[in-house]
Formats: structure tokens, C-alpha cells, sequence
């Protein structure tokens, strides 16, 4: 599978300040970064500037600040950083302004600055050309390794990168390489498992799937959109109207495509989402008034390991239910378990399905991880990335400057 965009690998950087856009937007936890994973995954790529003689300039969102707001500083990021590279990482106190640039042009070969969170600046969202600029100043060439980010187009993601020769970072690249070649080119069959809480974010990506999958399982809170959509009762279950129309138009459009759309047959359910509530096993999918469908049942579970074992090809996003409760983790250990096992190509994308993976310790058994869950969805849609679309193509390397 080629990648058509100007690699890293490829940039000119000895001597050169280069500004990095990573995805370092980690949960934090009482002021401590609570997953390290999105930090360690962008190690390759900071560590091979640093090799060959580049002074870094990293910038990166951190939750969704409306403006300056010390909770969501990058300073327990940089201290991460440090930790993890073993040498200093300096946090500027802004994103842009004089007092950055200072602190850029006093970098040298090897040196890492970080930026405030970009989203200390309202400019970042609306993609604003003075701060792409002000971006712009403080380096001589760009590099994206921000996959998690690349369906935006924000002023560090998309804007900037039109203003200085842009490269592809190494995890941005492989990223891009192992959603494209499971999108584009699958071994057979291609087995698609799809949960999370709402239909409504994943309508693309099932439609997109219907034309091109052997099969799509449907399990989390989403299979109620389709249960209701049946006229099933749903009791307290995650639905509404609209998704629900969603759903209906979806089962249409199921009905004359030659991919199965695979529901539950069973389903566990708990009067509220609390680990302590009572909980009950349904032989069945009809979920009577006052409960809750939380996790598919365990011989949908099995079901789905089943098809997940013989497969050619598994692409896994979100949760077959509340996996954060004990009661409800069942279906998705049981699916993530089959994941881990398969002989097939496994690629997982989603923050949530990446959490439960990480919680069962199988984490490191799936062929690829992503880091991108919006972005990997719309990857897997065919949308173009407005990060990635920004960056050089690879034909054209030394023709912008
Ligand atoms: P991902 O981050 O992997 O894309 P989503 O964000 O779409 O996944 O959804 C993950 C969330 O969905 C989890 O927090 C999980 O608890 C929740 N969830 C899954 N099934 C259900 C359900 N039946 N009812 C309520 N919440 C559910
Ligand atoms: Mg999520």
C-alpha cells in the first residue's frame, strides 16, 4: 500500500527548528497524565528529529479549553515527556507570541520546547490564518504525527502546513497505511465489529461497510437503534428517534447488500448503569419497562467470537457494552479475547474499545492499535483527512518552501 505524502524520513532537518503537531490529548487524572499511551506513541518520531540534529517544537490540544485555562496545561505532558526521554522538555507559557519565539530561536540541535494546549487560542478551532502564521514563525519545517486530530482542520492540524514544507510523521504515516490497506484491500472475510454507545457518530462507516464487508456486528448501546427500529421493545436502553430513523434506513439498505448485518440474540440488562444495581440475563432481545440493556449476551458473545475466529480480516470500533462495570465487561471480554486470538488481521480504532482492550491485558495481541478514533472512522468512511491532505505529496518534496 503506497502512501502519497512526503515522509519524515525524507525531510531535511539537520540544523532546522521543526514544529511537531502530536496527539498528546491524554486523560489527565488529578493533574497526572493517566494514559501515556498517545505520548509513547509519538517517541519514534521525536526521537529520530532529535537523531538527525533538529531542535523540536511540539504542539499539541489538550481537552476542549475555550481559552487560557491552567486545568489543562501541557505542563504534567512535558514532565511525562521528560520521564520517558530521560532529557528536558521546556513548556512555553503561550501557544504563539514574542516570548515563544524567544524561545525557539534560543533552541538548539536536540532541544524539545512544548507549547501551551493549542487550544488556549480560540484560532486553533476556526482554523485562523494570524495564528497558522504565528505557528509558521517559530519553525522552519512542519511535521504532522497528530493521526488522532487529522480529521480536523484546525490552525496546527491544516492550517500551518500549508506554510512550511509539511511531512508526515512516522505513527501518522503507519496509521494512515494500516486503516487504508483494511479499508482498501482486506484478506477475506472482512469482519467489522462495531459497539460504542451511539449510532448516530458510526452511520458513515456502517453504510460505507454495507457496500464492502463480509459481515457487520452490531453490538454496544447501538443495537437498540436497530431493535427499536424493528419495533422491539428497548425499555430504558440507549436509543432515540433519530438514530433510530438511522437505523431503519440502514436495515433497508442492508436487506439488498450482500454483507450481514449480524444483531444480538441476547442480551444482559441492569435497572441502572451502576456496578451494585441488579442484573438479569434476557434470553432474548426484548427489554422490559424499567430495565436497561448494558452488554450482549453471552451467546451473542460467543456468536460474534466465532465469526471474529475465521475471519481474514477484523476491524473492531467500540464496546459490545458497559465494560467499565464488571457486570457488563462479559461481551467485550469475550470479543476482545476472540480479537486476540484470531489468526486474522486485527485492527482496533477508538479510545474506549482501546481502553478495554488495555484493561483485559490484550493490548498488545491485535495487529494495530490505532490512536484515532474520529479519524480512523473517517478514514474507514473514504473522507479525506484534512491533516493528512494538507501535508506534501511525496512526488513534490523540496518544491514548497
Ligand atoms: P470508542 O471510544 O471505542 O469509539 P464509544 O465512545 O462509541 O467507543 O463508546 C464507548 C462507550 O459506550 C463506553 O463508555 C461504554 O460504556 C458505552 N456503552 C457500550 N454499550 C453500552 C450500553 N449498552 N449502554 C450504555 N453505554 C454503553
Ligand atoms: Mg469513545
Amino acid at each position: 500500500m503506497s502512501f502519497a505524502k512526503a515522509s519524515v524520513r525524507d525531510a531535511p532537518v539537520a540544523g532546522s527548528r521543526v514544529l511537531v503537531r502530536v496527539d498528546f490529548n491524554v486523560p489527565l487524572d488529578a493533574g497526572e497524565v493517566a494514559d501515556e499511551t498517545r505520548v509513547r506513541a509519538a517517541l519514534p518520531t521525536i526521537e529520530l528529529l532529535r537523531e538527525r540534529g533538529a531542535a523540536l517544537i511540539l504542539v499539541s490540544h489538550l481537552d476542549r479549553p475555550k481559552g487560557p485555562d491552567p486545568a489543562l496545561s501541557m505542563a504534567p505532558v512535558a514532565a511525562r515527556l521528560e520521564e520517558l526521554l530521560g532529557s528536558g522538555v521546556a513548556l512555553a507559557p503561550a501557544v504563539v507570541g514574542t516570548e515563544v519565539m524567544e524561545l525557539a530561536e534560543g533552541l538548539e540541535a536536540g532541544d524539545l520546547l512544548m507549547l501551551e494546549n493549542s487550544r488556549f487560542e480560540p484560532g486553533e478551532t476556526a482554523n485562523d490564518a494570524t495564528l497558522a502564521r504565528g505557528l509558521a514563525a517559530l519553525a522552519d519545517l512542519y511535521v504532522d504525527d497528530a493521526f488522532g486530530a487529522a480529521h480536523r482542520a484546525h490552525a496546527t492540524t491544516e492550517g500551518v502546513a500549508h506554510l512550511l514544507p509539511a511531512y508526515a510523521g512516522l505513527l501518522l504515516e503507519r496509521e494512515v497505511r494500516e486503516l487504508t490497506a483494511v479499508r482498501d484491500d482486506p484478506a477475506r472475510p472482512l469482519c467489522v465489529v462495531l459497539g460504542g454507545a451511539k449510532v448516530s457518530g458510526k452511520v458513515g462507516v456502517i453504510e460505507r461497510f454495507l457496500g464492502t464487508a463480509d459481515e457487520i456486528l452490531i453490538g454496544g448501546a447501538m443495537c437498540f437503534s436497530f431493535f427499536s427500529a424493528q419495533g422491539i421493545a428497548v425499555g430504558d436502553s440507549l436509543s432515540d428517534e433519530k438514530s433510530t430513523e438511522v437505523a431503519a434506513r440502514i436495515l433497508e439498505r442492508a436487506e439488498g447488500s450482500s454483507c450481514d448485518l449480524v444483531l444480538p440474540v441476547d442480551l444482559v440488562v441492569g435497572r441502572e448503569l451502576d456496578a451494585g444495581t441488579e442484573v438479569r440475563e434476557l434470553d432474548g432481545v426484548e427489554v422490559p419497562e424499567g430495565w436497561t440493556g448494558l452488554d450482549i449476551g453471552p451467546r451473542t458473545a460467543s456468536r460474534y467470537a466465532d465469526r471474529v475466529a475465521v475471519a481474514g480480516t477484523v476491524f473492531w470500533n467500540g464496546p459490545m457494552g458497559a465494560f467499565e462495570l464488571e457486570p457488563f465487561a462479559g461481551g467485550t471480554r469475550t470479543v476482545a479475547e476472540a480479537v486476540a486470538a484470531t489468526p486474522a488481521t486485527t485492527v482496533v480504532g477508538g479510545g474506549d474499545s482501546a481502553a478495554a482492550l488495555d484493561a483485559f491485558g490484550l493490548a498488545d495481541r491485535v495487529d494495530w492499535l490505532s490512536t484515532g478514533g474520529g479519524a480512523s472512522l473517517e478514514l474507514m468512511e473514504g473522507r479525506k483527512l484534512p491533516g493528512v491532505e494538507a501535508l506534501m505529496d511525496a512526488d513534490r518534496i523540496g518544491s514548497r518552501s
